[in-house]
Formats: C-alpha cells, sequence, structure tokens
C-alpha cells in the first residue's frame, strides 16, 4: 500500500505561501474568538499562535468567559479594520457561530461563512475554502490521483469537511456519495467506493471489511487513544487491502495547518 504522507504536500503549499507572504503590501492580522475552557481547542489555538509567529502574521487572541463577553470582543473585531482576518474557535453556540456572517466575506479566512460556501458550491474562483476540505483535494492533486467517473464515499457532513467536499470533489468529476450517521447500510455504499473519505471523529471505525480490494483511503479523523492520535480508519486492519491512505498523524492534518496560514493571506 502506497502511504500518502502529507509533509511533502504542505511542503509545496509552503513554496507557495512564502512566496505570497513576501509579495503582500498589507501585513496580516488575524483575530481568533472563542470561549475558554476547551482543552483540546487551546492545543489548536497554540499551534496556530506558533505557525503565525514563525511567519510574521499578527495574532490577537480573544477568549471569552461567557457569551456576552464574546459578543463584546465580536463587536469590537469587527470595527476594528486593522484586522484582516478572523477566526471563531469551535465549539460555539450556532447562534454565535452565525456571527460570521456579519463580516466581509474576505475577513472569514475559514470560509465557513454563508457567502463563501456559496461561492464554493457554485464555483466561484475566490471562495475562500475550508481548509481541512481542501487538505484532501490538495493531497489527491498531489498524488496525481485522477477522480474522473470514480466513486468517491464521504463519511461525515460537518459544515468543514464533509459538505464543503462535495462542490469540490464534482469538479473533478467524481461521482459522489456522503454518508452519516443515520445512513442506513453505510458498509453497503463503502463497499462500492472506489475512493473512501473518513471524517467522523471515531477512532480506526473503518475496517477492511467496508473496503474492495485496491480503494483509495483518505483519513480526516484526529482521535486520542491510550494518549496516541489516531484516525477514523484502522490503518493495521486495511493495510493489505487498500491501494492507497493516508496516515494519522502526518497526513491530512499536516496539509490543513499549512492550509490555514494560505486562507490567512488570501
Ligand atoms: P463533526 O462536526 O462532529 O461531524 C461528524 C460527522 O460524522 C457527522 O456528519 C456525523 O453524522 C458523522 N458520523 C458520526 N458517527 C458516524 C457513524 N458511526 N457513521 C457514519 N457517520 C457518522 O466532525 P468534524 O468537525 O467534521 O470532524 C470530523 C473528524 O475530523 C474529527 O475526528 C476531527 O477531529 C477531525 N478533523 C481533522 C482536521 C484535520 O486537520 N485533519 C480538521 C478538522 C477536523 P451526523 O451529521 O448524522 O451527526
Amino acid at each position: 500500500m502506497k502511504l500518502l504522507e502529507g509533509k511533502s504536500v504542505a511542503e509545496k503549499i509552503k513554496k507557495r505561501f512564502e512566496e505570497k507572504l513576501n509579495n503582500l503590501e498589507v501585513k496580516p492580522h488575524i483575530a481568533v474568538l472563542g470561549i475558554s475552557g476547551d482543552e483540546a481547542s487551546q492545543v489548536y489555538i497554540n499551534r496556530i499562535r506558533k505557525n503565525c509567529e514563525k511567519y510574521g502574521i499578527e495574532i490577537t487572541l480573544k477568549m471569552a468567559s461567557s457569551e456576552k463577553e464574546f459578543i463584546k470582543n465580536f463587536g469590537e473585531v469587527k470595527k476594528d479594520n486593522s484586522i484582516t482576518g478572523v477566526m471563531f474557535q469551535q465549539p460555539l453556540p450556532q447562534r454565535l457561530f452565525e456571527l460570521i456572517n456579519e463580516l466581509p466575506p474576505e475577513k472569514d479566512i475559514e470560509g465557513v461563512g454563508i457567502n463563501n460556501m456559496g461561492k464554493l458550491f457554485i464555483g466561484k474562483n475566490d471562495a475562500i475554502i475550508p481548509c481541512t476540505s481542501k487538505a484532501v483535494i490538495e493531497t489527491i492533486d498531489f498524488y496525481g490521483i485522477d477522480l474522473t467517473g470514480k466513486k468517491v464515499v464521504v463519511v461525515g457532513r460537518s459544515n468543514i469537511v464533509g459538505k464543503p467536499l462535495i462542490p469540490q470533489l464534482l469538479k473533478k468529476d467524481a461521482t459522489v456519495t456522503v454518508c452519516h450517521s443515520k445512513t442506513k447500510d453505510l458498509q453497503k455504499e463503502t463497499l462500492q467506493a472506489d475512493v473512501v473519505i473518513m471524517a467522523i471523529g471515531k477512532a480506526k471505525f473503518l475496517k477492511k471489511e467496508f473496503i474492495k480490494e485496491g480503494t483509495i483511503l483518505i483519513d480526516v479523523g484526529i482521535n486520542f487513544e491510550d494518549g496516541k492520535i489516531v484516525g477514523d480508519i484502522d490503518f493495521e486492519d486495511v493495510k493489505d487491502k487498500a491501494s492507497m491512505c493516508t496516515p494519522v498523524p502526518g497526513g491530512i492534518g499536516t496539509v490543513t495547518n499549512m492550509l490555514l496560514l494560505e486562507n490567512m493571506i488570501k
């Protein structure tokens, strides 16, 4: 089985990113807004901060202790013209999350607002695309995988992975099926797939019984099991049956980090 490592994909994006960064007239200044208390999101924020510092991207963190304070912080960020991009740190209640739509779409650096999502679905080039979903496409492109006429099954329908993958996969002429927790017979769907993209957040969920010989597997999942990071795919179990697979860690996550930086300067 061929390992679709993220490192080389990220290296390619890094070169593209550094070139664009050097040509910028206005230095990016990113605001990250959230509600404090979630340990996993703190780890994620620290990683973003480190990356931003490395590239001289200014970052302002505003972690609120209540919803009221979040709304106040958002009001300040909205008025501040020096801020070029805004990220909302999950988990957030839906009504707070929807405040992103009050910003100009170019400041929605995660591409999760109505405007960017709409542009993505109708194929506009200036859409800011949710970076995890884009990481899947960049990986597929980097390894020269042609999706024309292929049956691609995406498992997971979130706004940051499953849904934004639909237009991007259709653009590559794939036949796309999206499955979720209410799908009646998931195994029946994945067994027909040439490519399976897993994004459900369930450790080692996908086993060899779910795939046909030679399937290409993309693992978006990040789960913690016995202190280790594992994906949604049981890698050891599928490795003799799949033809290609992204590792976890070192796969889609590595590419996503670089694409988030790229979205910051877009
Ligand atoms: P999410 O919002 O929790 O969505 C999970 C999706 O999986 C939902 O659509 C859910 O269905 C579906 N699902 C859950 N259990 C299922 C099952 N047993 N069978 C079929 N479908 C099932 O998750 P997310 O934010 O998209 O993240 C998914 C995974 O990707 C997580 O592990 C997350 O940590 C990881 N992630 C990785 C990166 C990266 O950079 N690699 C970035 C973001 C997220 P319903 O809609 O029916 O509930």
